[in-house]
């Protein structure tokens, strides 16, 4: 059985345990690979390459850096159908998805940061009365820990690796246990493009104890983590006492707004995808929608129609929709959520049930689902199900409708479908979130900031974001004569 090692100062290398995990197919439920369970030994390990690689990659010019990111670029764009294959094996998406989506945007965040980095200026200013000059160094930090999700592997792991890097840093990074193949392939690619060895430091294993062991570490000066908000609670108070800095891009229970005067058959058809791409797992979903009294029965009526066209089955077929969920825990806390549904009074008006697709019959399908909901407060309009679940609720204000998108203890992304300018700028400016997309969904220009409020995060990652995140900003003043 194939092994997922990890990628540790240029080479692969076994845990020191010698422990491993196993790996899930979810499309049918078998184990297909051993990933490596880590440990502390082994991130002290990557920590040390990581630590001997700093000063050469600190001082390598920003070209050199830029050139060898463009370069990565390049392989994962060569190698899209073999990463895409491997992405929705490990994690059960359709491949259209991976090929479409994943992968090159994989690719496009090192090309982002291979160009950003060069973009990149500090400022400099005389100081205010007196005969000196001062400007802003901003130094890669040093050692930095990047921690990563299942949901979108390599998008996300590539999205903090090439500004850590791009920036002069030097990463020990960890994928998700539960997809860590994507991440495996990419040390190959990095060592075909020449990214000089200790840079990039891969080490596989769990949240408790490798990514424990990151955060632990007491060198590892910042940690940019994305995945669940309990986990990011806890990283935070790990890290407090020892004053990192960190990122945390965490849960969401986002809002879709509908007003009955928006242009209605691209709400609609982009309200089905904003649901249920990636089947729900996307932490940028529209979980909860909110539609106007005067259109929700006609909304009901249509959405129900486009969402049973949905077909769900094997990632691999092209006709697939929605392939598998990521877990059999993860399949079961959907389930589980659609349970307490039915026990606070939700109506299921489709779906709920799982899916036995031919050939796959152990694989985690659910139908996509969508729950009439009479109580904004009940649970599952208040709790994240990351999964192919919706909520959907009737407003009668705008008032109302804002009051309900805010009444929630997250604040990643909302969305709003109107057609009119004056409520568009009332709405964006009072959503309690840190995007908000007007007649559109997960339309993402890299360079604007990308996080959450309240408890979907601290702190942006994106463009010039990610590269103050990853430097050091220091005062430089130098006292002349006017003479
Ligand atoms: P998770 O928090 O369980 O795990 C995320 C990562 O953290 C994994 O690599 C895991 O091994 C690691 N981890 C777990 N415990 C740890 C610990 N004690 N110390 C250090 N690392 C630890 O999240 P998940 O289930 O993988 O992902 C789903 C969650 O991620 C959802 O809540 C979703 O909303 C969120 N998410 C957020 C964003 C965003 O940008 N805000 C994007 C994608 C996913």
């Amino acid at each position: 059985m194939e092994k997922i090692l990890n990628y540790i100062d240029g080479t692969y290398a076994k845990p020191q345990s010698n422990k491993w995990l196993d790996n899930y197919n979810p499309s049918n439920g078998e184990v297909y690979s051993q990933i490596a369970s880590s440990d502390a030994d082994d991130v002290a390990k990557a920590y040390q390459a990581a630590e001997k690689a700093f000063p050469t990659w600190s001082n390598t010019t920003i070209d050199e850096r830029s050139r060898i990111l463009l370069k990565i670029a390049d392989l994962i764009e060569e190698n899209l159908v073999k990463l895409a294959e491997a992405e929705a094996k490990d994690n059960g998406k359709p491949l259209s998805l991976a090929l479409a989506i994943d992968i090159p945007r994989a690719s496009a965040n090192f090309r982002f940061f291979a160009n950003a980095i060069t973009q990149f200026a500090s400022e400099a200013h005389e100081s205010v009365g007196m005969d000196s000059m001062n400007f802003t160094l901003r130094q890669p930090l040093g050692v930095v820990g990047c921690i990563s999700p299942w949901n979108l592997p390599l998008y996300l792991f590539t999205w903090k690796i090439a500004p850590a890097i791009a920036a002069g840093n030097t990463v020990v990074a960890k994928p998700s246990e539960v997809t860590p193949m994507t991440a495996y392939l990419l040390g190959e690619i990095l060592t075909e493009a020449g990214l000089p060895k200790g840079i990039l430091n891969i080490v596989h294993g769990t949240g408790p104890s490798a990514g424990q062991a990151i955060v632990e570490h007491p060198n590892i000066k910042a940690i940019s983590f994305t995945g669940g908000t309990k986990t990011g609670e806890h990283i935070a108070r790990t890290a407090a006492p020892m004053f990192k800095k960190l990122s945390l891009e965490l849960g969401g229970k986002n809002p879709n707004l509908i007003f009955a005067d928006c242009d209605y058959e691209n709400m609609l058809e982009t309200t089905v995808k904003s649901s249920f791409a990636n089947q729900g797992q996307i932490c940028l979903c529209g979980s909860r929608i909110f539609v106007e009294e005067s259109i929700y029965e006609k909304f009901k009526k249509d959405f129900i129609e486009k969402v049973s066209q949905l077909r769900v089955g094997d990632p691999f077929d092209a006709k697939t929709n929605m392939g598998a969920l990521v877990s059999k825990p993860h399949l079961e806390k959907v389930q589980s959520y659609i349970k307490i549904a039915e026990e606070e009074g939700g109506k299921i008006l489709f779906g709920g049930k799982t899916v036995t697709v031919e050939n796959l019959e152990n694989g985690y399908y659910l139908q996509p689902t969508i729950i009439e909901v009479f109580d904004d407060q009940c649970r599952v309009n208040q709790e994240e199900i990351f999964g192919p679940v919706v909520t959907l609720m009737p407003f009668k204000t705008e008032a109302e409708a804002l009051k309900m998108a805010n009444g929630v203890k997250y604040g990643l992304s909302a969305t709003l479908w109107t057609n009119n300018l004056d409520r568009t700028m009332r709405l964006s400016k009072q959503l309690q979130s840190g995007i908000v997309w007007v007649n559109t969904w997960l339309n993402r220009d890299l360079r604007t900031p990308f996080g959450g409020m309240k408890n979907s995060g601290v702190g942006r990652e994106g463009g010039f974001e990610a590269l103050r995140f990853f430097t050091e900003p220091k005062n430089v003043c130098i006292k002349y004569n006017r003479g």
